[in-house]
């Protein structure tokens, strides 16, 4: 099994969890303090990938301490049920929102099939149960023990998913990110917006992009993807990225577009703002983030947020 460690320094090191064998767009991270933790196991698919990770980080079977998810979006923890299985001794710390779903993920996994059809399988896999007793369910905030005083602390950070935490290391000030930030892409340093239905609202995650900002975090760790220490900046950036895709999408929506139209309006008008539409980008690296966190998924997500709000 091939894998790929970046050591980011203070023991944490990243591993590429490679959704549906992408490499490059899911990240997750082991922080190798005295009480070993996993942030963002990625998909069913990524659990041998991890696995082999850890073995090479020698990090065995009883030595994983804690599992934790930003969120429960399949790109994050559909391998929570593997890798809980495959690390009997390791908790699993999710927000209280999101905790029922990994102990019973059937109406999760019913409702990714009915977005995501047949490409489900390739894409994610298959979300297995955790048993209800390894679990940790956090509230508004919490923490993870990771040995020597060291902590990391969770944040609720609704806006992306109602469900959804920032992290925070108590020793280096690494905030995981998770998605309520968007998605940067490394090759180009684009910062774009994820907004997917059904629980995407811009009030609330603009709130915790300002929460966050708050925490003083000393670099970002994006789950997509990597580590970045340009942390005002980057921030700014995700909440304009917001309000110029609501903006768009809610000039698509007052004019009655249907999803197909909106899509190409919002297309069109966000178009100049990445590198990665340029003419040389690369195009296997403008696919792979597509079908991570498209475009149509984005404008979905607003339009809904907009209908509700209605
Ligand atoms: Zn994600």
């Amino acid at each position: 099994m091939q894998t790929t460690i970046t050591p980011l320094g203070k023991d944490v090191y990243e591993i590429d969890t490679r959704m549906a064998g992408y490499t490059g767009i899911t990240a997750g991270y082991l922080i190798l303090s005295d009480r070993p933790c996993l942030v963002e196991p990625g998909t069913s698919g990524s659990a041998p990938v991890v696995r082999a990770a850890l073995d090479e980080l020698g990090v065995g079977p009883d030595d994983l301490a804690s599992v934790v998810v930003t969120h429960i979006h399949l790109d994050h923890a559909g391998g929570v049920g593997d890798i809980a299985r495959m690390y009997p001794r390791a908790e699993v710390v999710v927000h209280e929102k999101g905790a029922r779903h990994l102990v019973n993920p059937e109406r999760l996994m019913r409702s990714a099939r009915m977005v995501y059809g047949d490409s489900l399988d390739t894409l994610f896999g298959e979300l297995k149960p955790t048993d209800a007793a390894r679990i940790r369910a956090v509230e508004d905030t919490g923490a993870v023990d990771l040995g020597g005083g060291r902590r990391l602390e969770t944040h609720y950070s609704p806006g992306h998913a109602k469900h959804h935490v920032g992290l925070l290391d108590s020793l280096t000030g690494d905030l995981y990110v998770g998605d309520a930030a968007g998605v940067y892409i490394p090759e180009t340093a684009d910062v774009r917006p994820a907004t997917p239905p059904p629980d995407f609202d811009l009030d609330t995650a603009l709130a915790s992009l300002g929460k966050f900002r708050s925490l003083g975090p000393q670099r970002l760790l994006f789950a997509h993807y990597g580590p970045v220490d340009e942390v005002e900046g980057t921030l700014e950036r995700s909440a304009e990225e917001l309000r110029i895709w609501v903006d768009a999408v809610r000039d698509a929506w007052d004019e009655g577009l249907d999803l197909d139209h909106a899509v190409a309006m919002v297309a069109d008008r966000t178009r100049d703002r990445y590198a990665l539409n340029r003419e040389d980008a690369d195009p296997d690296v403008v696919a792979k983030f597509e079908a991570l966190s498209g475009i149509e998924s984005n404008v979905a997500g607003i339009l809904h947020s907009l209908d509700r709000h209605a």
